[in-house]
């Protein structure tokens, strides 16, 4: 995707999604939409696409039924909490079902050909969201119903690349015996949900197809940088996926007021040419970015300007800030040891 195309790339974005209200207070709140809508609702050069509703079948792809029942259930009501950090109000069932819709409608206008690629501007974010259980402010695991979908329309295999601060445990968990998804997490390590050890490779069937990188607290580009050229990248390519979906988080920024990571724009720019160049390798160049968390306006404004710049075929690369990848041996060493039953690292 190193280069404008006949379809360009596709924004997803709805105004519907500001009206989830999570709380008084809470970080995730509807300016980090806002902010995304102000500076690209009237850009040139992108293929505007809206949300739609996404059913319940659909949604119970990956998710129990009664989960969606429960979800459902609280349309209209004014507070439901689900644990200490999720809850929803009377339009939040409504913002999640417009949050998978569009996930799943933009790729699939990116498998048709309609745009070469895209970022999907949403919230509620998906990737804590279990099978049957919300948490960590999701709802859907919206990243997950697209490579339940995608899988479902005939691709063989689909990359999940999740670069938010936190890891995705749900999305590990929902694909961590199937190996027609590899599921990639850079997350702070220890930290918030607790699971993404470098040892969680996946099991059965599906071992192998779950790589996680856990970074220390204060780790940033330079580090960041190491583990998708020496990890992330080496993998990918052996596994050669037909789409890659991209669970981008801002969090991993060093303004994020909930994070310890201190990943620059630069760095963030440089993750997205990992995952672009790997898309053009072996998936047509078929990739999209689906928003997840991060809690800094500015560095969420920054982080989807790099990912755009990539996926409209800027190659500059800027020099990494922040960070130093010779303290990254230990941790390269770590994941090598867990993944190399599956992988040539
Ligand atoms: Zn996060």
């Amino acid at each position: 995707m190193v280069r404008a195309m006949a379809g360009g790339t596709g924004l997803m974005f709805d105004d519907r999604m500001l009206a989830h209200d999570p709380g008084r207070g809470h970080p995730e709140r509807p300016d980090r939409l806002r902010v995304l809508h102000d500076r690209w609702r009237d850009a040139a050069g992108f293929r505007r696409i809206g949300a739609r509703l996404a059913t319940e079948d659909e949604i119970a792809r990956v998710h129990d039924p009664r989960h969606v029942e429960l979800v459902a259930s609280t349309a209209g009501r004014s507070r439901v909490v689900f644990d200490a950090d999720t809850s929803t109000s009377a339009e939040s069932y409504q913002a999640a079902r417009l949050a998978v819709g569009g996930v799943v409608d933009l790729c699939t206008a990116v498998v048709a050909g309609e745009v070469d690629n895209g970022f999907a501007f949403v919230r509620p974010p998906g990737h804590h969201a279990e099978q049957s259980r919300a948490m960590g402010f999701c709802l859907f695991n919206n990243v997950a119903i697209a490579a339940a979908t995608l899988r479902a329309h005939g691709l063989e295999r689909v990359a999940i690349v999740d670069w938010d601060l936190h890891h995705g445990n749900g999305t590990q968990h929902l694909f961590e015996d199937d190996p027609s998804v590899l599921y990639v997490s850079t997350h702070q390590y220890p930290f918030y949900p607790g699971t993404g050890a470098a040892t969680e490779v996946g099991r059965g069937e599906g071992a192998g197809r779950t790589l996680n990188v856990p970074l220390p607290a204060g780790f940033g580009d330079g580090e960041v940088s190491r583990a998708f050229d020496e990890l992330v990248l080496p993998i990918a390519r052996q596994f050669r996926p037909d789409f890659v979906l991209v669970s981008a988080g801002f969090d991993c920024d060093g303004r994020d007021p909930l994070g310890g990571l201190d990943v620059t724009p630069a760095g963030i720019a440089m993750m997205a040419r990992a995952c672009s160049r790997l898309a053009e390798e072996t998936a047509g160049g078929r990739i999209v970015a689906v928003l997840e968390g991060g809690y800094d306006l500015g560095a969420i404004g920054d982080g989807v300007a790099g990912v755009l710049g990539v996926m409209r075929g800027d190659d500059r690369t800027e020099p990494l800030v922040t960070g130093d990848a010779r303290r990254a041996d230990g941790l390269v060493t770590r994941v090598r040891a867990a993944q190399s039953p599956f992988w040539t690292v």
